[in-house]
């Protein structure tokens, strides 16, 4: 279907910075253009008066399959969370688990306006599937960790890749996502370093995460978690680094001179402790800063307005200093910095031939209104509950809250089931 989208407010990028006008986009097989359609084009016309149609947000770091363990291991240590509530939990769990699981998670980003994704699972297939029959986009990682990429580390980079042979499309990609510095080999980093430039891949990893990774990595290597992983190989305009919380000395120089972007996740680090990361720094440095919510486990939403809102505030609170990281710099990140990092300029934003990854942002509600100030609204206003109606690919997904490519009841149904069963 093609649609006219008239009467709308249009958040747009000018000059780097969002703006909004008022202005009509016509979505035709799954992209935007300005051009209106010929005569005897056949287009649905959706009247958008009073709503913001902005770029979908791109959630850059999480674990979708963890929806299952929200609220199920909190307010206790980052060590024993991981350790003794997550990973116990991960080990039992059957694979066909996540898929239900994965779906729960991405009914609640359509439902927050989330249209992409960059996960990093251990369900072979499951993500890839769940993504794939609810129309969302993603960039999906299977998480790796070993000694070497080609002894213990190989029945999952395998599988990494054969999920990338059988799912990759326009919305699906593929990364390679070794699991963190302590849980993977210089070896191993190295390794995947090459398979990601022979394979043409995006590479994603934990860095820096917690305090106790950066003594360990200083006491067993001499150096910081960010030149460990410089001395592998690993670092460069292709990368993305999770967390980066903990950054010491040249840490922000060195990941700036590679090129590679940072995913802050402010709710993840400050409920398990780990801290606030420097972003006001990172910006400062020039670092592409983007936004990730982390898994459900850690967080404990996927809610991508929430974790704008933290960014913003939990940064001016810390920093004491009311003008740090301003509410445009994280309507960008959420969107436009995400697409320079996934080297894809076809999303986060609003553009001629873009994908229509679109949502409308209800401006009636009480929440946003009177709309003095429409972009840091949505950083100090919006829960996400205002998001009326979602767009993947020139499809939508959810509209006027209802969504239309995941049956509910059934996610519902089967989670329950698992929960039961597992937890
Ligand atoms: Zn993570």
């Amino acid at each position: 279907m093609n649609y006219k989208i008239e009467g709308g407010t249009v958040l747009t990028f000018a000059e780097g910075r969002p703006v909004t006008e008022d202005k009509t986009i016509y979505v035709k097989d799954g992209n935007i253009t300005f051009t209106p359609f010929s005569e005897g084009e056949m287009y649905e016309t959706v009247h958008a008066a009073r709503k913001l149609i902005m770029p979908g947000l791109i959630n850059m770091h999480t674990h979708v399959y963890m929806t299952l363990m929200r609220n199920y291991a909190d307010d206790v240590p980052f060590q024993e969370w991981l350790f003794n509530g997550v990973m116990p939990v991960e080990d039992k769990l059957p694979v066909e688990a996540a898929y239900w699981t994965t779906q729960l998670g991405i009914m609640e980003m359509f439902l927050t306006g989330t249209t992409c994704y960059v996960d990093m699972h251990m369900y072979h297939r499951q993500s890839p599937s769940a993504a794939r029959d609810a129309g969302m986009r993603a960039y999906i990682g299977r998480g790796l960790v070993g000694e070497d990429l080609y002894t213990d580390g190989y029945s999952r980079f395998s599988q990494a890749l054969e999920e990338k042979a059988e799912f990759e499309s326009d919305t699906l990609k593929f990364i390679l996502s070794p699991h963190a510095i302590y849980s993977c080999s210089p070896r191993l980093l190295s390794q995947v370093s090459e398979e990601a430039d022979k394979h043409q891949m995006l590479r994603q990893t934990h860095l820096s995460e917690s305090v106790t990774e950066l003594t360990d990595c200083l006491k067993n290597h001499g150096k910081t978690p960010v030149e460990l992983l410089r001395d592998t190989g690993f670092l460069n305009d292709r990368t993305i680094l999770a967390h980066c919380v903990q950054m010491q000395g040249d840490d922000l120089d060195i990941i700036k001179a590679s090129g590679a972007s940072i995913v802050t996740n402010v709710a993840s680090n400050a409920k398990l402790g780990n801290g606030i990361a420097p972003v006001a720094a990172m910006q400062e440095k020039g670092i592409n800063v983007c936004v990730g919510t982390d898994g459900t486990a850690s967080n404990n939403t996927l809610n991508m307005f929430r974790e704008m809102g933290l960014l913003s505030l939990m940064h001016k609170a810390a920093a004491r200093d009311c003008l740090s990281i301003p509410s445009d710099s994280i309507v960008k990140a959420a969107t436009y910095n995400a697409s320079l990092a996934l080297h894809n300029p076809s999303i986060g934003r609003i553009e001629e031939g873009a994908a229509a990854d679109l949502i409308f942002v209800d401006l009636d509600a009480p929440s946003l209104y009177p709309n003095n100030n429409i972009i840091s609204s949505l950083c100090y206003s919006a829960n996400g509950s205002e998001v009326d109606s979602t767009m993947v690919n020139g499809k939508f997904v959810m509209r006027k809250r209802e969504l239309l490519t995941i049956d509910k009841e059934k996610v519902y149904f089967e989670v329950n089931k698992i929960a039961e069963k597992y937890l």
